[in-house]
């Protein structure tokens, strides 16, 4: 679809979506407050005009405040668990399953992904969309689909092996452990595994990392970002080009905004990606602060799709810590350990004490000699390389591969137990 014709459909589904939330008790209220008609939405750009929504108010309003259809008309229910407190709760009914199903089966598409692959989702099954969505979304393809969840390597390992897995949907976090253990076992994907792409997501990671996991495991990493309140993965989806995401705008009308003030950053600027749901029954949300930092790029993408891309998010707006008075991106120091050779894929940052940070990380499986000297050198290194990015000179320790822990789900890589 040309821009055009693009952004006329996002106008007409903004509108009706206003309308249909006119019903919403929560939406209606704020409406009422700030005098907004359904009518006045006369352009996306008036989008600025209507309420944000926060994961706050998913949680006030749980379990149903938010739903814009009778109860009859809902076919399932996902929840994303916070930290604290009740989890948000998202609705969908029939039309949304499908419309969720053919935005990943698009995105599918757009990696070269045929019904002749065989997809294995090594991610959660549940209350958690990476599991049902993905899976619905490859057999729209016609994939063969392997529901495999989490599970154990060994039997990750004997699926793809027995049914020749080509694609498989796995965080970042579990590729790498996953690649320790091919390594380990002395298996070489290249030669001795069918697999041909990753769709790699659920948490933010680095460039670095995505070459990595490419090297290890032999294939084709693939961004693949969403949540949960948007119906889950397949908001926006990277294409062959692997250079941003395109995002589904005749679904999703996006914005960044300066988390501070709210107001719009401008082209290619980082800031908070908002988030309208334009194209959903039952439970279509208004500007949701989604708290993750990235940017638009707006130039047209090589392979000619007219959706525009996002950059990989960088993080969330939450997750900046300060550590002696200076803000520090855990994705930052990410990027600097996967730029070092000789260390592995695991690490975890640590804030004790009144001030203290520690960054364990796992030495690459093949990186130690034995000589202590070398070690020592080597945690030296990289407390410069982090220093140097940081501002703060971390302390670093270096460990065994495969000693710190991996999670099933979405990886835990700080833990603040300071005393500030
Ligand atoms: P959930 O709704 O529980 O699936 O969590 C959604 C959140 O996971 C998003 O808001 C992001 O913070 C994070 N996330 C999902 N996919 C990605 C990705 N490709 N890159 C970075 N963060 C991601
Ligand atoms: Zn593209």
């Amino acid at each position: 679809m040309d821009r055009g014709s693009l952004e006329a459909l996002q106008l007409k589904r903004l509108r009706d979506t206003v309308q249909k939330l006119e019903r919403v008790p929560f939406y209606h209220a704020k409406f009422e407050k700030s005098g907004l008609k359904p009518e006045d939405i006369k352009s996306t750009a008036d989008i600025r005009r209507l309420p944000f929504t926060t994961a706050a108010d998913l949680r006030e309003n749980y379990p149903d405040g938010l739903l814009a259809v009778s109860r009859d008309e809902v076919v399932r229910l996902h929840t994303s668990s916070g930290t604290t407190g009740k989890p948000k709760a998202l609705f969908f009914s029939r039309r949304d399953v499908d419309t969720a199903a053919e935005l990943l089966a698009r995105a599918f598409c757009m990696t070269g992904v045929t019904r002749r692959d065989v997809f294995q989702n090594m991610m959660s099954y549940g209350l958690f969309t990476g599991g049902l969505m993905m899976h619905y979304g490859a057999e729209k393809v016609g994939c063969m689909v392997i529901p495999s969840g989490p599970g154990t390597s060994e039997r990750q390992l004997m699926l793809m092996q027995d049914f020749g897995t080509t694609v498989v949907h796995v965080t970042p976090s579990y590729a790498f452990y996953f690649a320790d253990f091919l390594e380990k076992k002395g298996i070489d994907p290249r030669r001795q595994l069918a697999l041909r792409k990753a769709f790699v997501g659920a948490e933010p990671y680095t460039e670095e990392t995505r070459r990595k996991i490419e090297a290890a495991l032999g294939v084709d990493v693939y961004n693949s970002y969403g949540l949960t309140e948007m119906n889950g993965p397949g908001v926006a989806f990277e294409c062959e080009g692997k250079c941003g995401l395109h995002v589904w705008e005749d679904n999703f009308v996006m914005e960044i905004i300066n988390p501070a003030t709210g107001e719009p950053v401008g082209d290619g600027q980082t800031g908070e990606l908002v988030l309208t749901s334009i194209n959903r029954e039952a439970m279509p949300l208004l500007r949701y602060r989604t708290r993750d930092l990235s940017s638009i790029i707006p130039e047209p993408c090589a392979c000619g799709r007219t959706h525009r891309r996002l950059h990989r998010i960088t993080g969330r707006s939450d997750d900046m810590l300060i550590v002696r008075g200076v803000n520090v991106f855990p994705q930052q120091i990410e990027r600097v350990l996967m730029s070092i050779p000789q260390i592995g894929r695991n690490y975890l940052i640590l804030l004790e004490g009144l001030d203290d940070m520690t960054v364990k990380v796992e030495l690459s499986p093949s990186a130690f000699d034995g000589q202590v000297e070398r070690l020592e050198e080597l945690q030296n290194q990289v407390a410069e390389k982090l220093r140097a990015e940081l501002w703060v000179r971390p302390k670093v320790d270096l460990v065994a591969s495969g000693s710190l822990p991996v999670t099933e789900g979405k990886a835990k890589r700080v833990i603040d137990k300071r005393s500030l």
